[in-house]
């Protein structure tokens, strides 16, 4: 997968809920830093928190996570890299 099918994959998640993508330009950063992610562990990893090396970790930051319980999401209307935001 590249950039632009991930971007279309996460504008396709976007349409059917009560958020929206962030700029294209912060949306581009996170798409190429997950997908460098994704070829060094082989899953499309959240790219601004750290793991621990489990497993059970690993699968709480595939992207998209469930960024809607975040405290992040709730006080600043963002998921923590600020992908995706409250339309
Ligand atoms: S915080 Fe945002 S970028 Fe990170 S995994 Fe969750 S949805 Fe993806």
């Amino acid at each position: 997968m590249n950039k632009e099918e991930l971007i279309k994959i996460w504008e396709n998640f976007c349409k059917k809920n009560d958020f929206k993508l962030n700029n294209k330009e912060h949306v581009e950063f996170i798409a190429e830093n997950i997908l460098k992610i994704e070829e060094q562990t082989g899953l499309k990893l959240c790219p601004c928190r750290l793991r621990d090396g489990t497993r059970k970790t690993d699968l709480e930051l595939i992207c998209p996570c469930n960024f809607k319980i975040q405290t992040n999401w709730k006080e600043f209307n963002r998921c923590w890299c600020g992908l995706f935001i409250k339309d």
